[in-house]
């Protein structure tokens, strides 16, 4: 790996920076009844005010729902008093992404959940170097989610950051699964640990709220091509919300579904449907992004 250019290092950290203050702003302004598309505008329009852009939708994924939930365009959901909140944020700077997770437990039932996905963040985040195995950072998930009484989600990983490119190698593991991919000076990566108290698995649900291009391929429809060359321009390769398309190409409802389904049918684009422990379940979420820079590792918040 060649070392990173110093303009990289200063997206990179701007990105951060914008990460942490919308992570901040989220705590002050996720209330019990708090409507949650407008709050997911809100803090993705002050990602922008930054100078930053959201590098994928704000996940506000709920209880059982370990990931990638987001809500539609003027969806009444709101956040009641019995919810386990993810918060998961990523912002990018001229494609240079920091990627951040945090759990808001209104129940008062989970603290002790959301506080082992944080310590074993922490512990993980201490391990980090040049030459480490991705699998003791695994390791590390493992055993301190197990001594706090919860599982890993086996099946959710951290991951690579790339250029306009928000999941790359190399998987950072939750569970100890011996990989052996060495941590790259150069690299850039976010360690994310799920705790839970089901059964540390997750399973694809059936609605989608969020999707990304996959290959560009021809399409028909003039609803099809609109919304491909809107996201092209504006998302480039980084995952989309079917609300920023509704927000800002105001077609109908019957049109934008024509034109996603066309996108969808046509293997343009792909969906990242929401991914789901056991019904009664809860998950928590804690997550960071850090930059192996001249031997050294830079957190960006
Ligand atoms: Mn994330
Ligand atoms: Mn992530």
């Amino acid at each position: 790996m060649t070392s990173l250019e110093k303009q990289a290092i200063a997206n990179y950290k701007k990105a951060g920076e914008i990460t942490a203050g919308a992570q901040a702003l989220a705590k002050q302004k996720l209330k019990v009844g708090t409507n949650l598309f407008e709050f997911a505008e809100e803090i993705e329009a002050a990602i922008r005010k930054k100078g930053g852009q959201p590098a994928f939708p704000i996940n506000l994924s709920r209880n059982n729902v370990a990931a990638h939930y987001t809500p539609a365009f003027e969806s009444e959901d709101a956040a009641s008093e019995n919810d386990v909140i993810k918060v998961d944020i990523g912002v990018h700077v001229d494609g240079f992404i920091a990627d951040s997770a945090s759990t808001i437990d209104f129940s008062g039932r989970h603290g002790a959940m959301v506080n082992a996905a944080e310590d074993a963040l922490e512990k993980a985040v201490g391990l980090v170097k040049v030459g480490l195995e991705v699998g003791r950072i695994g390791k590390e998930v493992e055993a301190t989610l197990k001594a706090a009484g919860f599982r890993p989600i086996e099946n959710l990983s951290g991951h690579g950051v790339g250029v306009y490119d928000a999941h790359t190698p190399p998987s950072i593991p939750n569970i100890d699964n011996k990989a052996s991919t060495i941590i790259e000076d150069g690299v850039a990566f976010a360690i994310e640990p799920f705790a839970t108290d089901g059964k540390g698995y997750v399973r694809e649900g059936s609605q989608a709220e969020i999707f990304q291009i996959k290959e560009k391929r021809p399409v028909r429809g003039q609803e099809a091509r609109k919304i491909l060359e809107f996201v092209e321009q504006n998302y480039k390769t980084l995952p989309f919300a079917e609300r920023w398309v509704q927000r800002e190409l105001k077609m109908t409802d019957f049109a934008r579904k024509v034109g996603m389904r066309e996108l969808m049918q046509k293997g343009c684009i792909m969906a990242f449907p929401l991914l789901k422990e056991e019904e009664g379940k809860t998950v928590t979420q804690a997550e960071t992004t850090l930059v192996m820079h001249e031997g050294k590792v830079i957190h960006l918040l």
